[in-house]
């Protein structure tokens, strides 16, 4: 009688922290952002690159907010967190500004984690700047044998904190990746990659007003996706590129072993602790 009443509280309170905690953590990032097809225009103080990812940010917002997310926080994710500002995110969101440690913020309990403005991972074809992590560092990376980027490992660790990745807006490559994980997700496809740098883009109105619906669609679908979990010991391989091989002197810490010459793998007993040790390379 006594377990059973503990139970019942037990579940009382975690389905009122569910109803009181209508978080959103939106990921964000340049090279998935419509109009955004060249390198140079990646540079984190381009004007056109801050407005244009700001336009797709607070369209997100907007839908977000109108289904009822309470909490709206917007981590700046690409390039050394230099590209968003506090005077161009609407309220109610906030801004996250600065590097994040391995478990990026997700400790926190955010109900759902969103992309925005994301690339596809590395070697995809047809994929507008796909690279995963690093273009310059990163030449191929591999989780469990399957090649990932930002969007499969992002996805396994909101994952690991129970959230689940409910929107992502990018290149359809890129809305291609989450759906091949995460067939419920809502994908928004703001451009075409015809080639690493050519692609096919919406104009900035038109990605604004299918990311507002599209977030206001996956925040109503919120309890049918679920989230991405990867149980069981996990392995990452890095193949760095040449530019950045890998001293053969350095001293690695338990877990990881040089594999080749410009070949890393990181092992644990379970995602988070592999992940922490890649995170923290
Ligand atoms: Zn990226």
């Amino acid at each position: 009688m006594l377990r059973n009443l503990l139970v019942l509280t037990a579940a009382l309170c975690a389905s009122a922290f569910a109803q009181a905690n209508k978080s959103v953590l939106l990921i964000t990032d340049a090279e998935g952002v419509a109009g955004i097809c060249r390198q140079e225009q990646t540079e984190p103080t381009n004007p056109e690159l801050q407005k244009l990812l700001s336009n797709e940010i607070n369209a997100a917002v907007r839908g977000f907010q109108r289904a009822g997310a309470t909490e709206i926080v917007v981590w700046d994710g690409h390039d050394g967190s230099r590209t968003l500002s506090a005077l161009t995110i609407n309220a109610p969101a906030k801004l996250v500004i600065g590097a994040l440690g391995p478990r990026m913020l997700m400790e926190r309990g955010f109900s759902a984690v969103a992309f925005i403005g994301q690339h596809a991972r590395a070697n995809r074809e047809r994929a507008v700047m796909a690279h995963s992590y690093s273009s310059l560092g990163i030449q191929k990376l591999l989780m469990n044998g399957k090649e990932v980027g930002e969007i499969e490992t992002r996805a396994a660790l909101a994952g690991w904190f129970k959230a689940p990745v409910i929107l992502l807006t990018g290149d359809r490559a890129a809305t291609d990746d989450l759906r091949a994980i995460v067939p419920q997700a809502v994908t928004v496809s703001v451009k075409e990659g015809v080639g690493y740098y050519a692609c096919i883009s919406d104009n900035a109105a038109t990605a604004a007003t299918n990311i507002e619906a599209g977030a206001y669609e996956a925040w109503g679908k919120l309890s049918q996706i679920p989230p991405y979990r990867i149980d069981g010991p996990v392995e990452i391989i890095q193949e760095s590129t040449t530019r950045s091989t890998p001293s053969p002197d350095a001293v690695l810490p338990s877990g990881v072993e040089r594999i080749g010459p410009r070949t890393t793998r990181f092992r644990g007993k379970d995602f988070l602790e592999t992940w922490t040790l890649w995170a923290g390379r």
